[in-house]
Parts: structure tokens; sequence; C-alpha cells
């Protein structure tokens, strides 16, 4: 039986309890519509797994997931992880595993694990609203494919988890627990600081920018985002229903050119955008309905 000491700072659980309660207090007030409160539903189910899978013991099987798998008790890897490690430790089957699973999950729901199933996109959800439409936000899009691109020459090169070692979300989900639960014994790196500035600024990103993380910088994202095009799950338009008022458009948190552009590679599928159409001209259907 666990018993509770009040040192949340060295418990597990209070980092599987603590995050989600606070998520579901703040989301409950922000998600409204059909297919949000799913999602949200959807969401808060992947945080608790995401936070509780240590209770459920290893596996042995290599997982792509969204938590960088340095965290205390992580036992489900990273996708970013798992192509470092392919490339430092010349392990080419990792690849085999990475394509796998992204492919498998990418050609039926396209980039959809973004908005129902990262906790980082919740997070992101969560803390802005803010939306641009300028010419540069369409730019630096292409930041997150050149991250990409540049992750595995950097770590076959270096021999280190180059990326890793930088990760803003690594930073928050285990860099910061670690130094948390174990204050004296934590060894502090050269690329500490650095990491926590980098961590410093996607929270800056992602007040300032809804979605700041998805649409710029993340490689996860840039792995996922060409299957759109060809996904089983899209999204369809019904012009002959549309009254062209473009509230699909205004409550779209990628700042998509809606309705016209459902295919693109930015969409993570949250759909808002069907929740907010007066005449039901889009909806997510399967390639085979
Ligand atoms: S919200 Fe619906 S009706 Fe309005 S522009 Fe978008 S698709 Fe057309
Ligand atoms: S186009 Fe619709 S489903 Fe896609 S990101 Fe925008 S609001 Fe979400």
């Amino acid at each position: 039986m666990v018993v509770c000491n009040l040192n949340c700072a060295s418990c597990p659980l209070a980092y599987a309890c603590i995050p989600i309660t606070i998520a579901g207090v703040i989301a409950l007030r922000k998600y409204r519509g059909r297919l949000q409160k799913k999602r949200l539903a959807s969401q808060m189910t992947f945080l608790f797994i995401t936070n509780t899978a240590f209770l459920f013991g290893a596996t042995g099987l290599i997982y792509s997931y969204f938590y960088c798998w340095e965290s205390p008790f992580a036992l489900m890897a990273c996708p970013i992880g798992v192509l470092e490690h392919a490339f430092v430790d010349k392990a080419w089957y990792l690849l085999i595993y990475l394509a796998g699973s992204i492919g498998f999950t990418s050609i039926i729901f396209g980039r959809a694990a973004c908005g129902w199933a990262c906790p980082i996109g919740f997070l992101q959800d969560l803390t802005s609203k803010r939306k641009t439409k300028s010419e540069w936000d369409k730019k630096l899009r292409i930041l997150k494919y050149i991250i990409l691109a540049a992750i595995p020459p950097a770590s076959y090169v270096t021999g280190q988890l180059a990326y890793t070692l930088i990760c803003p979300i690594g930073g928050l989900t285990a860099t910061l627990p670690h130094l948390l639960m174990n204050p004296h014994g934590y060894t502090f790196t050269f690329f500490f600081f650095p990491k926590m500035m980098v961590l410093v600024g996607f929270f800056i990103l992602i007040v300032l920018l809804s979605r700041g993380w998805c649409r710029h910088l993340c490689p996860v994202g840039a792995m996922m985002a060409p299957f759109n095009k060809i996904s089983l799950l899209q999204l369809e338009y019904y012009e002959d229903k549309c009254l062209k008022c473009f509230k699909c458009a205004d409550v779209c948190p990628m700042q998509i050119n809606m309705p016209y552009d459902t295919k693109t590679a930015e969409c993570i599928r949250c759909g808002k955008c069907v929740d907010v159409c007066p005449t039901d001209a889009l909806a997510f259907k399967f390639q085979w309905q």
C-alpha cells in the first residue's frame, strides 16, 4: 500500500496527479463543442497513461511516445530519442521501430496525435489563444523540418544525443523532475543551463503564439505532418453547404487557410473548425466512408 508522506517532490504519483488535476481544471473551462469534449477526454487519458506508465511494469517493447525517455520512471520513448539513439549507437534496427510506429499511426490518423494525444500539445491548448496570420509565421513553419533533418547527422557526427541535450520538452519532463526528486545527487552538466534557457523560450513561445511549438519547432510533428495528405482520416469540405462566414479560419489554432486548405500538413485534426461550423460544411471522414 502507498502511504503519503507529504513529500511531493520525491513522489512519482505526485508527478502523475498534479499535472492531470491542474490540466483538468483549466481545460474544463476552455473546451466547448462536441468534438472538443471528446478531445479533452482523449488528451486527459493520454496524459494519465503517460504519467502513470511506470506503475504497470516494463514490457520490453519500444514505444514511440511523447515524453523524454530519460524521464524518471519513463518506459516509453520519445520518437526523437529513438532516432538519435539509432544514429549514435548505429542501432539501425531502431529506425524500423520508428518508421513502423510513426508510419502506422500517421497513415491512419495523419497528424491527429498532435491534437488528441500529445501532452505537450495539450499544454499548448491551455496556454494561449493568440493567433497570427503574418507571412513570417508561414515561412517559419519550415523550421521544424530543418530541425528534424539536422538531428541524424548531428547525432552521428557528435556521437551524442545532440537534440536531447537542449530539448525543452526533455528539460520539462526529464531534467526538472530528476532535479526535484534528487536535488542533492543531481549532476549538473554543461548543457543544463542552455537547456533551461531553451525551456524558458519554449514557454514564452507557447504563451505568445497558439500552438507555437507545434507550428514552428516540433520535430515529432514534422515526422507526422506529411502523412496528412494521404492518411485514411481526412477533413472534408462541402462547398455547397458553406456560408463563407470563415468562423473555421478564426478558430483554427494552426491558422490554416480554412475552409480551403483541408489537406495541409499543418492540420492537427483538432476538430475546432468542425465544431464551430454552423452548417456542417466540414467533417472528419475515413476514406472508406
Ligand atoms: S465555418 Fe463552415 S460555413 Fe463558415 S466558412 Fe467555414 S466551412 Fe464555411
Ligand atoms: S483546420 Fe480544423 S482540425 Fe485542422 S488544426 Fe485547424 S481547426 Fe483544427
